[in-house]
Parts: structure tokens; sequence; C-alpha cells
């Protein structure tokens, strides 16, 4: 299996040189050149599998240039006993009815991104080996919060891997700050950036073009990395639970193998969604993906008209993992839907950056539809859903997953479509309890800390160890730094022991 360009269709790679690079030095994201096909008999084989033979059975259809034995070990690391607080990894639980939640926030750091963030750095070492041995790679990030932690666990005491992440000194929550303040492991760093997300994330690009920052680390036998959501090696590991998913649907009776199912996804940068989309032209037997949006709801204009357009105001929503108005991973789905005209792509995200909208046009935009609901839902909404979710079905969403619920039920009532559907429950609820302890129609007296005390006395359900334990946990990195070259570079300087 080969990989080629979102914006050069003649590129042709292996995956450990996509998952090394990254991105595409055109500007473009890499895809697999051809679907890789399943049938029932592979279906009714991953029913009677444990989560992690799914993962290998998923991966090696993917990563052809890798050993199966060295895919084993990668999926064993990331999914050993005791990484997941769930023996299942991604549990499927009931919700009402036919519809289910789909539960993907039982890693280390109680969000979605631990599930392809604990493999990712096994993919990642294994890739570099193949194509720029002996050097060791550094990973940097820019944060808003979720991703710098989830990577920061992720990469933690893997062999010759560093990971240097840097947050906006004034722009995440408490409980982000202290989750990344406290991080253990003996190869990673963390620094506060004076300023916003913005300046964190100029000050990493900054670093990653400068040709004598380079140099001076690729002396010392280091490359930069990174590793951000359109790393190929990031959605591989997602297409794994959608398969699982169903195949738990199966095993609990809900559904007779071969039956349709829907999927309805909290979107931001589209990859989470993509993923179910990989698996749907595998020949995972669904029927709609629902696509849903907080208040920032270009995906939904997207999907309903197909003209993409993030001339809008921006929102900072009370589900803020969703608060993008560019969805990068949207690029590879157009690719695809295009007939992989990597000249179309090219066009429209010329006009994307020149104008801000691009417009896929009428073909292409129900080629979308025939798969694809969306829908969208503001604060008021999301908070009502998640008050009313754990009072009719005593079920604690956090905010993120509300938004799905809350444009799920919109959908079943407008279409009547009654499809055994999953939910992609995407953050643990106490990872954001000041907002569900306000949704749930209590006061707001204290800080994360205290509301997650206050959470678990009014619902009974405990918080996940790594959440409540935080707050007694010492700080290892307090470190600020500006958002200049010179500054950051010493940091990651320091941070490798040079
Ligand atoms: C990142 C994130 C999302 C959005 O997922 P995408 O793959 O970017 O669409 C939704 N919910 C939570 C909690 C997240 O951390």
């Amino acid at each position: 299996m080969l990989y080629t360009s979102t914006r050069d269709a003649s590129l042709r790679i292996t995956s450990a040189e996509a998952i090394t690079r990254g991105i595409s030095a055109d500007g473009g994201l890499f895809v697999p050149c051809e679907t890789p096909k399943i049938d029932e008999a592979f279906l009714a084989k991953l029913v009677e599998m444990s989560y992690t033979d799914r993962a290998k059975a998923i991966l090696k259809l993917y990563l052809t240039d890798f050993d199966p034995a060295e895919i084993d070990a990668c999926v064993d690391a990331a999914y050993a006993p005791g990484k997941f607080s769930s023996a299942d990894v991604a549990p499927v639980v009931t919700l009402h009815d036919n519809v289910n939640v789909l539960e993907l926030w039982h890693g280390p750091t109680c969000a979605f991104k631990d599930m392809a963030l604990q493999l990712l750095p096994h993919l990642l070492k294994a890739s570099a080996a193949k194509t720029l041995r002996d050097k060791k790679i550094v990973i940097l990030v820019a944060t808003s919060g979720d991703t710098g932690k989830a990577a920061l666990e992720g990469f933690r005491d893997v062999e010759g891997t560093n990971i240097v992440v840097f947050y906006p000194n004034s722009g995440v929550s408490p409980m982000q700050q202290k989750q990344m303040q406290t991080q253990e492991g003996a190869n990673v760093g963390v620094c506060a950036v004076n300023g916003n997300f913005d300046d964190a994330q100029t000050g990493v690009k900054a670093i990653f073009t400068d040709p004598a920052v380079k140099q001076l680390f690729d002396e010392k036998g280091y490359v930069f990395s990174s590793a951000n959501s359109i790393n190929w090696g990031r959605l591989v590991p997602q297409i794994v639970y959608y398969f699982s998913a169903y195949a738990d649907m199966v095993r609990q009776g809900k559904i007779t193998l071969g039956d349709e199912i829907n999927f309805v996804v909290p979107t931001g940068n589209f990859g989470n969604i993509l993923a179910a989309n990989y698996a749907v032209n595998m020949g995972l037997p669904v029927r709609k993906l629902i696509c849903a949006s907080n208040a920032n709801n270009v995906l939904t204009d997207f999907i309903t008209t197909g003209v993409y357009d993030r001339n809008r105001q921006f929102y900072m929503t009370v589900s803020p993992s969703m608060d993008i108005l560019i969805s990068s991973n949207l690029e590879r789905l157009i690719f695809a839907l295009s007939g992989e005209d990597d000249a179309a792509v090219r066009t429209l995200y010329d006009a994307l950056k020149k104008t801000g909208r691009f417009d896929v046009g009428q073909a292409t935009g129900d080629r979308i539809r025939a798969l694809y609901a969306a829908g969208c839902c503001d604060d008021a909404a999301t908070k009502r859903t998640i008050r009313e979710t754990f009072e009719k079905h005593q079920y604690l969403c956090d905010t993120h997953t509300a938004v799905a619920v809350r444009v799920y039920e919109d959908y079943r009532a407008k279409t009547g479509d009654q499809t055994p559907a999953v939910i992609d429950s995407t953050a643990s609820p106490y990872k954001f309890c000041t907002s569900v302890v306000e949704a749930l129609g209590e006061t707001v007296d204290g800080d994360d800390f205290a509301m997650l005390e206050k959470l678990e006395a009014i619902t009974g359900i405990a918080a996940p160890a790594q959440l409540a334990g935080l707050r007694d946990k010492a700080i290892r990195f307090e470190g600020v730094c500006e958002r200049n070259v010179d500054d950051m570079r010493a940091v990651i300087q320091r941070s490798l022991g040079l």
C-alpha cells in the first residue's frame, strides 16, 4: 500500500515516510492510494477479538511496509493493560433504546486524543527507524490544552524520542495547566509561552523552519517532528474504534452482522469523523455519519450547501476542543470525492487562503450528503442536554459529547431515521467539570478542582483517578519563556540536556 498527497497525486511514498514527514512538502495531506476492502467474514472474526487484536488486524491492512510483528509490538505497547481504565479500551454503552455511546475517553488524559496519541509515538519511532536511521526524534507541540497533555502522555519514556510542549501562559484552564506542569517521564519538557495560543504556535513554526536551529540539532543527532492531527499516524488508529464499536454492537446482540448503523461524531478538525469515513469505504455497514458542531458551525453549513466559508464570527464555547473554523482533515474528503483531482484541491485551498471560502459544487456536495448529515447547537442547548441526559437516562456526558447527543436527537426527530446509532463520547465529564456542574443547575463556587469534588458529590460517580489526584501532585515544570526563537530553542536544548 502506497500513499500520495492531496495536492500532488503523482507522489508515491510508504506509510513509514508518510508518518515521519507528517505533512507533504506541497502543503497537501498524505492519503492511501487504495482502500483495503473487508468482507463479512473479516467482521465476524473481529466480533470475537479483543480491542488490541482488532487494532492489529486493521493496521496491517494500511501499514504494509511494517513487519507484522512490529505492528503487534506497537499496538501492545499503546493499549497495554492498565493504560486505559476500561478493559475494553473503548466500550459501547446503551444510552436509551437503540441509541448507544462509544466511550473514547478511558485513556491517561481522559479525552479521545489518547486513542491515537498512545499509538502514534510507537508508529513514529518504528517509521523513523526505517526512514531516518540513527536520528532521535524531538516532537515539538504548541497546544491550546488537550493535545499537549495527550501527546506528553503518549511520548513519555518512549525510547528514541523526546517531546517538548509549549502552551500559552494565559490560555489554558487551571486543570489543563496542572496536567502539563506535573507531567512525568524522563524525555519530556513543558514550558509556558508569554502570549496566547497563536503566539505559541507561531513560535513553534519559526523553530521548525529556522535553518540555523535545524543544523544545530542535526549535528547532535536530532530531528524535529510533529504529532498534530493531520499526521496519518494519528488517523489510522482512529479507524479501529469504528470497527470495534460495530463488533461490540454485534457481540451485545444489538444488531445482526451486516446491519447498518449510524455514527454521530462531535467534530472540530474533522479527523475523528474522517476515520469513520475510511471505515465505511472499507466496507463497514453504515447508513449515515452525522457531523455535530457547536456554535462554530462552519461544517454544518458546508455539508448542507457545499460552500465552506470561514468568514464568520469565532465563538469561544463550553466545548473548546471543537472551537475551530478551519477543519484541516476535510481536505482528504474533498480529494477523495473530487475523484482524486489534485488540481481541483489546489484551486479550492488557494481560494480558501485568499478569500476564506470555497464552493465544491453540486455534484461533490451531493456525494457528501449521500453519506453525511450535519447539525449544530449552541451552549444553552449543550447544557440543557447534559442535564436532560442525566435526568432521563442517568448518563453523565461532557460538553463535547452533549453537542453530539443534541444534534443526534434533533436528526432522529426530523428524519424519523430509527437506524441503531452510536454516538462518540470524546471526553470524560470530569475533564470539563465546571461547565458540567453549571449545566446540572448547580452553582459554580470554586476552581476546577473544587468543582470536580462537587460533581462527584452530585452524581455519585467517581472522577478518574488521574484527574482527582492532580491537585496534590508535585509540579515539575514552572518555566515561562518569550515567544522568540532564541528563548524557545534554549528551552528545547535544556530539555534535551544539551
Ligand atoms: C479534539 C476533540 C474533538 C474534535 O475532534 P476532531 O478530530 O478534531 O474533529 C472533539 N471532542 C474532544 C473532547 C476533543 O478533544
